[in-house]
């Protein structure tokens, strides 16, 4: 199953300028009608559904996907809509809010690597330790909380090296076997506010609204800022970003759902090969079965 059109074009390509106020938030839709979305959503899920089980039982290699944006970007809808088919025993998700007494007391991947997917696993992390160069970046006070020693906060590249950081643990996964995989789900401050006031407005999404979001409109150029740096200095070969136009919701999950399948079918999955003497288990297994019919 493919869109019509190439996921090449939202990838964010390493050691290129990017501009993220010329990448649109919107595009046609890639879907005729109501119908013909929910008809590739569902091919699109059952074929990643085939992908994760060959993951799971070849048992060598993990992936993580990495879910990052404004707030009502839709990061939670599209895991959820573009996951739903995957066997839950082979998927996790983890959403990551501001960090635990605990977890300031640790470096700042800390949190993240406890929950990195095991080999056979698809991770799944709604926010992630991005947040470390995007929100602790934007909001001075944040980073105020992250009990770091002045003289090390004051450094000219301190924000600089946090990206490296990132960049190369993403690297060092890389090499045992976990692909991560990036998304930035793009909004435009007009969609968000119409998504803000609706949440206000149902009933059934007003447990959404938190007075703090609004806090992240005035800070928006900021937030972009934080955004365009990070996607460019963190996009790499085997770990890219894809910048996913997100005022449709419905075409974000097509395209989220399109890059994982690609994701999936490059990894070179492939079923376990036997033993001699697995093989040789199976053989007598039949025997024994075959000839005890009761
Ligand atoms: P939500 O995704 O709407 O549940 O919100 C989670 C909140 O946690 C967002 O406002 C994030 O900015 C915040 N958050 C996530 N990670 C961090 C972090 N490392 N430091 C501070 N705040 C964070
Ligand atoms: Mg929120």
């Amino acid at each position: 199953m493919k869109l019509d059109c190439s996921i090449s074009q939202w990838r964010v390509v390493p050691d290129q300028p990017l501009k993220l106020k010329k990448v649109p938030t919107k595009i046609e839709p890639l879907f005729r009608s109501t119908e013909d979305y929910r008809a590739k959503l569902s091919e699109f899920r059952a074929e990643i559904s085939r992908w994760q089980s060959l993951l799971y039982a070849a048992r060598q290699q993990a992936l993580l996907l990495v879910f990052q944006g404004m707030d009502t970007a839709g990061k939670g809808g599209a895991i959820r809509h573009v996951m739903s088919g995957v066997n839950p025993q082979g998927c996790q998700v983890h959403s990551f809010g501001p960090p635990s007494d605990e977890e300031l007391e640790h470096d700042f991947l800390w949190r993240g690597v406890k929950r990195l997917p095991r080999r056979g696993m698809i991770g799944i992390f709604d926010r992630s330790y991005y947040e470390e160069v995007l929100v602790v970046r934007v909001k001075p006070e944040v980073l105020a909380t992250q009990l770091l020693p002045p003289a090390l906060v004051q450094r000219k590249n301190f924000w600089s090296d946090r990206l490296d950081d990132i960049r190369q643990f993403e690297t060092y996964l890389h090499r045992n076997g976990t692909k991560v995989v990036k998304f930035f789900l793009h909004v435009s401050p007009e969609e968000q506010r119409r998504r803000l006031l609706d949440r206000i407005a149902d009933p059934t999404k007003n447990w959404k609204f938190r007075l703090g979001d609004l806090d992240c409109r005035e800070h928006w150029q900021g937030f972009q800022r934080a955004y365009q740096d990070c996607l460019q200095h963190t996009t790499t070969k085997p770990s890219p970003w894809y910048i996913v136009p997100a005022d449709n919701k419905r075409n974000a999950r097509l395209i989220v759902s399109q890059v994982i399948l690609h994701t999936l079918e490059k990894m070179r999955l492939e079923l376990p090969s036997l033993s001699a003497a697995q093989e040789q288990d199976l053989i007598t297994a039949k025997h024994l079965l075959e000839d005890n019919p009761s």
